[in-house]
């Protein structure tokens, strides 16, 4: 496989750009090497600087449920772009989005747009604080909200302890108030209650993680903190900015049967244009300025472009039988790389919830971040070189959920299968 081009591409970006991109992940560091520059997408393949095709996993890391450059789409931004790109006024645009989001979402009853995951999940946490009048919220380790100065809480050793900042730059003042229990660990969330019975404005939680890998929610779990959010009076805030119109139309909370107080929206939401979302109940919304006294805003909030394009993609997941399709594919896909990995040798665990999921190099199981980091990262690495080679473009990461979209087909799955055994091969013989 060539790949000069991308080499150089990157030489160029390194010195212009802090690691050669604008988010970390897609620097390749986990996995080693460098990062393919990519020059076009089309359904459920991306084309690379030196004009390598690969089936795409990733599918801009959530956002493309149709994959890449989906006609309708496409028509919609087009049509949107010439009527201009943003007015910082109202538009009716926004108004269809918010209306498709709350006929899928239930639990939502209004709605404000922003522009990114961490925009919605730093936003909902404000309108928590100032609903309940308290200061302290609870995330769990491995769960990942975006990168405000309150969420970048480290946790592993430090669960059931005050959060110590993950990143320098964020001051300890910044996440006194953020504790921290294991993902699944309703026990824990308890004791954290226990502790601070008065004090907890809100939970909030990716109702499946899938930002330490893809990991379900345990039996009893999103049930439990629902049970003990209420009994406090505390906010239950559920990030659904992964799996919103992922696991299903309505959502993880659909899924799983869980009503919380206010969703955080984002990737597919947004239909692969920067817009995301946070919602809920219309008392608490109702605290939002201009509405109420809890200030937050936006330039290019409710963007003309984002609006059309995420609302093409909300229209399009309305069609029957588009969720079964993709579990049905998904489990296909997984089915095969799980076989693969059992022929080869290899131990692996596997999880998945609809169309997102995870092959861990771990015998696992996997229920939270330190079962996650028992995974094997250099076996990962070489699975992740060894399918690269052969045209399957995964997240670069042990520690990210794998996507398919409604463009994957049987063959793409057939030939994805196929390369996992000769991966797990290399794994193997990197192994002897
Ligand atoms: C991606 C993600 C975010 C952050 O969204 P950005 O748009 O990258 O800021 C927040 N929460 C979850 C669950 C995510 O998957």
């Amino acid at each position: 496989m060539h790949t000069e081009r991308s080499e150089a591409l990157f030489a160029r970006a390194r010195q212009v750009m802090p690691g050669g991109v604008s988010s970390p992940v897609r620097a390749f560091k986990a996995v080693g090497g460098h990062p393919l520059f990519i020059t076009r997408g089309e359904g459920a393949y991306v084309f690379d600087a030196d004009g390598n095709r690969f089936i795409d996993y990733v599918g801009s890391w959530g956002p493309l449920i149709f994959g890449h450059a989906h006609s309708e789409v496409v028509a919609a931004v087009i049509e949107a772009t010439r009527n201009g790109t943003s007015y910082g006024a109202p538009t009716e645009a926004e108004i269809l989005l918010a209306e498709l989001v709350i006929e899928a979402v239930p639990s939502i009853e209004m709605v404000r747009f922003v522009n990114s995951g961490t925009e919605a999940t730093m936003s909902a946490l404000r309108v928590a604080r100032a609903f309940t009048r308290r200061s302290k919220i609870v995330k769990f380790s491995g769960g990942y909200h975006g990168h405000a100065d309150m969420l970048l809480v480290a946790a592993g050793s430090g669960a059931l302890t005050l959060g110590v900042p993950d990143s320098p730059g964020v001051p300890a003042e910044a996440t006194a108030h953020t504790l921290v229990a294991p993902y699944n660990d309703i026990a824990a969330v308890r004791e954290l209650f226990a502790r601070y019975p008065d004090d907890i404005a809100a939970v909030i939680v990716e109702p499946v993680a899938g930002n330490m890998g893809c990991v379900p929610p345990v039996e009893g779990f999103l049930s439990g903190l629902r049970a003990v959010t209420q009994e406090h009076g505390a906010l239950l805030i559920l990030d659904e900015v992964m799996t919103g119109f992922r696991v299903a139309h309505g959502g993880a909370q659909a899924l799983y049967g869980i009503k919380p107080d206010l969703t955080c929206l984002g990737k597919i939401v947004g239909g692969g244009l920067p817009a995301a979302a946070y919602g809920g109940r219309r008392d608490i919304m109702a605290m939002v300025a201009p509405s109420g006294p809890v200030y937050q805003a936006g330039t290019l909030s409710g963007n003309p472009l984002a609006m059309a394009a995420g609302a093409a993609q909300l229209r399009l997941l309305r069609t029957p039988g588009v969720y079964e399709q993709l579990d049905a594919l998904a489990g296909k896909l997984c089915d095969g790389i799980g076989k693969a990995a059992s022929e080869n040798g290899v131990a692996v665990y596997q999880t998945r919830v609809g169309s997102m999921f995870t092959t861990f190099f771990t015998s696992g199981p996997v229920v939270d971040e330190a079962s996650a980091k028992q995974s094997d990262t250099s076996a990962f690495a070489t699975f992740f070189r060894a399918m690269l080679d052969q045209g399957i473009y995964l997240a670069p990461s042990q520690f990210e959920a794998g996507f398919l979209s409604l463009a994957h087909s049987e063959v793409d799955i057939e030939r994805t299968i196929a390369a996992a055994h000769v991966a797990f091969q290399k794994v193997m013989a990197r192994q002897e």
